[in-house]
C-alpha cells in the first residue's frame, strides 16, 4: 500500500515512522510513505500557502491552487476525471476535525485499498473547493481539535498500515483486539467462550499482565495463573464485558452478545450498582 502525505510540515514525518511496525512494514517494502511539502507548489517568493478567509474572520485558510497542484504531481487529478481504477483503489482523504469519526471499522474499509492520499490541514483549515473536488472523505481522529492535520495523518496511517496482510506477526492477531470482529462472530455459536487468547469481538480488550505474579503488592488475577483455558478464557471475556461496560457502553449496542454474556453483564452491572468491583 502506499501512503501520500501533503503537508506543510514534511520534517513532522520524519522519525515518526521509523518505529516498531510500522519501520519493519516499510523496510519489507509492504507500505511506502511519501510526503510532499506543499510549499515546493507555490510560485511567488514567500512561497504562500495560505490567505485570509472570503467573509471575514479569524485565522487564514490553505490555498486550493498548491493543494491541487500537489495532488496532480502524483497522478491525483479532480475526482469527476478520474479512472475507474484509481476510484476503486484509492482514496482522498481530508483530515479534518468536522470530519466522520476514524474509527476501526474504517480502518478496515481503507485497509482493502492500494493507495491513500492523505491531506493535511492547518489554520482554519482548507479551501473547501479542495474537499468537493478532490476529497473522497473527511476523516476526524476524535472530538477535539488538533492544531493540525499532521498527527491524525499519522493516526490514520499507522492503524490502517498493522491491518495489511504480512504487517502483524500473527496475521490475526488485528481482528482479535480491541473493536476486532472475530470473537463476536465466533462466541454467538460458542456459548460465550470466545475462541481467541487475545479477543475483543467487538468490545475493548481485556486488560494483560506479565511476570512478576506481584508487583507491589498486588497479585496477578488467580485465574490467569491455573492453566485452566476455558476459565481463561471466560475470565477475559468477563473483563471485556466489564471494560466496555465502564469505559464505552455505547459499543454494547452494536457487539453481538450471547446469553452467557447478557447474564455476565447483569451480574457486572449489579456489583458496580452495589459498590463493589
Ligand atoms: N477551524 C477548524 C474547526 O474549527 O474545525 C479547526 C482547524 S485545525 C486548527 C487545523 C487542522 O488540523 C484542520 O484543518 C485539520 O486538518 C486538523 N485537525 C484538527 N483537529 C482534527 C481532528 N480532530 N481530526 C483530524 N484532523 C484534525
Amino acid at each position: 500500500m502506499r501512503f501520500d502525505i501533503i503537508t506543510i510540515f514534511p520534517g513532522f514525518f520524519a522519525g515518526i515512522f521509523e518505529h516498531g511496525i510500522v519501520r519493519r512494514a516499510r523496510a519489507a517494502g509492504l507500505v511506502t510513505v511519501e510526503t510532499h511539502d506543499l510549499r515546493a507548489f507555490t510560485h511567488d517568493r514567500h512561497r504562500t500557502v495560505d490567505d485570509r478567509p472570503f467573509g471575514g474572520g479569524e485565522g487564514m485558510v490553505l490555498k486550493a491552487e498548491p493543494l491541487a497542484e500537489a495532488l496532480g504531481s502524483f497522478g491525483i487529478e479532480p475526482k469527476a476525471a478520474r479512472s475507474e481504477t484509481i476510484r476503486s483503489t484509492t482514496r482522498v482523504i481530508l483530515l479534518s476535525a468536522q470530519g466522520r469519526p476514524f474509527t476501526q471499522a474504517v480502518a478496515r474499509e481503507l485497509a482493502r485499498l492500494d493507495r491513500l492520499v492523505l491531506l493535511c490541514g492547518r489554520y482554519e483549515g482548507v479551501d473547501e473547493r479542495i474537499n468537493q473536488l478532490y476529497c473522497d472523505v473527511e476523516l476526524s481522529i476524535g472530538d477535539y481539535v488538533l492544531s493540525g492535520g499532521e498527527l491524525a495523518a499519522a493516526v490514520v496511517v499507522d492503524a490502517v498500515m498493522r491491518l495489511l496482510p504480512g504487517v502483524l506477526g500473527n496475521e490475526a492477531s488485528g481482528e482479535f483486539e480491541s473493536f476486532g470482529v472475530a470473537d463476536a462472530e465466533i462466541s454467538a455459536d460458542q456459548e460465550g467462550v470466545p475462541r481467541s487468547q487475545h479477543g475483543a469481538g467487538g468490545l475493548l480488550d481485556y486488560p494483560h499482565y506479565t511476570r512478576p505474579a506481584e508487583f507491589l503488592g498486588l497479585r496477578v488475577p488467580e485465574t490467569l495463573l491455573n492453566g485452566d483455558h476455558v476459565e481463561i478464557r471466560r475470565w477475559r471475556r468477563e473483563q471485556q464485558l466489564r471494560k466496555t461496560l465502564q469505559n464505552r457502553p455505547d459499543l454494547l449496542e452494536n457487539a453481538i452478545l450471547t446469553a452467557e454474556d447478557r447474564k455476565l453483564l447483569n451480574a457486572i452491572r449489579e456489583t458496580i450498582r452495589r459498590g463493589e468491583q
